[in-house]
This record gives C-alpha cells, sequence and structure tokens, in this order.
C-alpha cells in the first residue's frame, strides 16, 4: 500500500513537472503564432491581407478617407509600430510627416518596408517643380505588382516556414493585378482620346495618366501639403473652357472646397462643367464595400473616369 502510494505521487509530481514545462513554453508561443504587421495606408494593409493571408495579423494606421500626406501617427500608432514584427510604409515621402519615426525604428530589429524601394528610375515620375519623385505609385497596376514584390520578399523574411503560402497568394494575386490592368487598358478604348484629360484635386493620378494615356491636371501639386492659389485655378479654368473639359472629380481623401472653387470659375466663364464623381485616391473605400479593397478602388476609379468622359 505504501510503496503504491510513492509511485502514484512520483508520477504526480512527473506530471504536474512535465505541465509546467509545456505551459511555460507555449504561453509565448500561443500568443506569437501570427506575425503582427502594422501597414500605413489602406492600399498597403489590403496588400499585405492578400499576400499574408491567414498566417499574418495585419493593422493599418489609417483608415478610409484619410490623407496620408498630412497623416500625424498618434502615441498609439508608435506603440504599434514599434511592437511589429514587420512595419511596411509607402515612402517617396508619401506619409511626409512620419519620416523622422520610420528613420528612429530602423535602429530597430524589425523588418522594415518601403513599398516603392529599388523600383527602376525610369519608372517614377519625377515633379518639375520640386524634383521629387511622385509617391502615388499605386495608380499604374503593373508598377504597383512590382513594388509589391518588396512586402513578398519581407515576409519570407519574416517568417521563412509559410513561404509557399506568401507565394502561392502572391502568383495568384499578380494574375489578378495584370487582369485589372487588361480592365482599364478596355474601358479606356471607351473614352474619345481628345476627351482622355483627368482634372483632379491633387496630382495624385500621374502614374495613372502615363501608364493608361491620360493628361492628367491637378489643383494641388502631388502633395496636398501645398495649398492651390487663385492663379492655379484660373489657369485651369481657362484650360477647361477651352478644351470643353466634361467633367472635373473630387477625391475621397481631400475636401472639395477646391474643386468647387474650379468648377466656379469656369461657371463664371459661362462654361459648364461637371462634376464626374469621387476618385479614390490616397486611399481605399471603405472596408466591407466594392472598393474596399484595392482591386475594387481602382476599378470603381476607372468606371467613374470613363462613364463621366465617354
Ligand atoms: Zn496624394
Amino acid at each position: 500500500m505504501m510503496k503504491k502510494n510513492v509511485r502514484f505521487i512520483a508520477i504526480i509530481m512527473v506530471f504536474v513537472s512535465f505541465a509546467m514545462v509545456i505551459s511555460g513554453c507555449s504561453s509565448k508561443e500561443v500568443v506569437k503564432t501570427k506575425h503582427t504587421v502594422v501597414a500605413t495606408t489602406t492600399m498597403l494593409a489590403d496588400l499585405a491581407r492578400v499576400i499574408g493571408g491567414d498566417a499574418i495579423e495585419v493593422q493599418a494606421l489609417m483608415g478610409p478617407g484619410i490623407d496620408p500626406h498630412l497623416y500625424n501617427a498618434s502615441a498609439g500608432d508608435v506603440d504599434k509600430m514599434s511592437k511589429a514584427d514587420l512595419l511596411v510604409y509607402s515612402g517617396l515621402h508619401l506619409e511626409g510627416k512620419m519620416g523622422d519615426i520610420f528613420e528612429n525604428l530602423k535602429g530597430s530589429n524589425k523588418i522594415i518596408i518601403e513599398i516603392a524601394e529599388g523600383l527602376d528610375e525610369s519608372k517614377l515620375i519625377t515633379d518639375q517643380m520640386s524634383g521629387a519623385h511622385d509617391p502615388h505609385i499605386w495608380f499604374d497596376v503593373l508598377l504597383w505588382k512590382l513594388a509589391a514584390e518588396n512586402l513578398y520578399n519581407g515576409f519570407i523574411e519574416l517568417d521563412p516556414e509559410n513561404e509557399a503560402i506568401y507565394t502561392s497568394n502572391f502568383e495568384a494575386y499578380k494574375k489578378e493585378l495584370d487582369a485589372l490592368d487588361t480592365y482599364i487598358k478596355e474601358q479606356v478604348e471607351l473614352v474619345p482620346e481628345s476627351a482622355r484629360i483627368l482634372i483632379t484635386a491633387h496630382d495624385a493620378f500621374n502614374y495613372f495618366g502615363k501608364a493608361y494615356g491620360f493628361d492628367v491636371m491637378g489643383l494641388q501639386g502631388i502633395s496636398t501639403q501645398s495649398e492651390a492659389g487663385t492663379a492655379d485655378v484660373t489657369e485651369l479654368a481657362n484650360f477647361i473652357v477651352k478644351h470643353k473639359i466634361k467633367a472635373l472629380f473630387v477625391e475621397s481623401s481631400v475636401p472639395k472646397k477646391n474643386i468647387e472653387a474650379l468648377q466656379e470659375a469656369v461657371a463664371a466663364q459661362g462654361f459648364d462643367v461637371a462634376i464626374g464623381g469621387e476618385l479614390y485616391s490616397d486611399s481605399l473605400g471603405s472596408a466591407g464595400t466594392p472598393a474596399g479593397t484595392y482591386i475594387g478602388t481602382v476599378k470603381a476609379n476607372i468606371d467613374t473616369i470613363v462613364n463621366a468622359l465617354k
């Protein structure tokens, strides 16, 4: 009886200590199963979700309709960025007020991806006025596909075990992007060549124009940090009247007042120009709507443009 008890206690003790070892190890692993990725813009968060699938936990700093040029990171954002395993930002100074934060985080040992990094200089558009590169690369679908490679490589570096998942997701997505590019080119054909002029609130669509054959004019420059002057409004109004432009476009992440002022300046010259609709420029549409993804946003834009100008 005595012997049996001792053996029983010994077995219990072995089990208890074994359980302690297991729980001691796994409590960390349970928390750490998914790598956390912080993305600055909605375009990047969508891309990270597509490539990362279920293997990645994505947090977006900016919501739909938020202007990245003017965005100031909150203390909570900085905390999220410093805790993330991987941080992806757009770059080319799109996040104009966050540059110092990115520089400071580069000292830490997390993976930091600038999506525009390493793109061939010949594919980038340089602003004549400032000499800076235009950051709105996502509106050339094939250029965005190239840039996406940076994030894909970052995921493999972060999590080599799940390389097969990322590769399969990315390969499938690249085909969808090719199809999207073809769709845009087909839709553009519906607009008479002389009417392929896109006038918007700020210069977000230069890559779109270059890739798909539109002349593009923005009331503000490549950053919304600059203000549109009265001279710009008058000059653009004259241009609209001269070329009998059918429609102007407001942008989801830029206040409408400047475009409305332009419309009024045109009306003062006795010509009517419509507001052709709202384009998504530096942010995707709301989650859960058709424009809540990158592909949905780009499709919504091209449909709006074609409907107003054809
Ligand atoms: Zn912009």
